[in-house]
């Protein structure tokens, strides 16, 4: 079965062929195929996003491909009702970067206490094959949300994203020590669990 990674974001390949090598005989990046569709993120859910990515991708490059995967994934606070959400790109609005989402972040929980700045990175991750039931599984990362930068690697919210169990935020973590917790590797697991469960080993 022929996969395309609907993604070229590097970091998320590199884990993406690691674990899903064994269920696919071929696994393409959008680059690697000479796709260049952009799918349209207007839904309402990390899984609503990451399902129409995922199928609309497949639909467009038809028979070359057998399956397509996506993903979508954004930081939910508690004390702003689950925000930024799927709007976590664009929180500070279209256009502007990681920097101008993070001032607005911090502006909207200025004066929330320590106890109650709760949150998850979330990741939804689909996978749409022709012939069989799409798969769309959700992993998180449960943290606090920081009122100071920590830390100069990751990206996004990395630096406000205080994990308790290594107790470091996200941005203070190395690569491979981020993708052994993060939300994308929670979702990789269950989704490697879910091609387990279906006994469809080696296609
Ligand atoms: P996307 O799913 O790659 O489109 O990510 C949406 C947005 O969520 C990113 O632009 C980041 O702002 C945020 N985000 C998702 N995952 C992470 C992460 O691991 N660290 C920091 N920010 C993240």
């Amino acid at each position: 079965m022929k996969l395309l990674l609907a993604t070229n974001n590097a970091h998320k390949v590199l884990e993406l062929k690691a674990i899903l090598g064994t269920y696919f005989s071929e696994m393409s990046t959008l680059k690697e195929a000479g796709v260049s569709f952009e799918a349209v993120e207007d839904g309402t859910t990390f899984e609503e996003n990451a399902l129409k990515k995922a199928q609309q991708t497949l639909d467009y490059v038809g028979d070359r491909f057998d399956a397509a995967l996506a993903d979508d994934s954004g930081l939910c606070v508690d004390a702003l009702g689950g925000a930024p959400g799927v709007y976590s790109a664009r929180y500070a609005g279209e256009g502007h970067d990681d920097a101008a989402n993070n001032a607005f972040l911090m502006k909207n929980l200025s004066g929330v206490p320590f106890a109650q700045r709760t949150g998850r990175f979330v990741s939804c991750i689909a996978l749409v094959r022709r012939g069989l039931p799409p798969i769309c599984v959700r992993g998180t990362a449960e943290g606090i949300i920081l009122t100071e930068a920590h830390g100069e690697n990751g990206f996004g919210y990395d630096p406000y994203f205080w994990f308790p169990p290594l107790e470091k935020s996200f941005a203070e973590l190395s690569p491979a020590e981020k993708n052994a917790v993060s939300h994308r590797h929670n979702a990789l697991v269950l989704l490697k669990e879910a091609l387990d469960g279906e006994n469809r080993h080696l296609f």
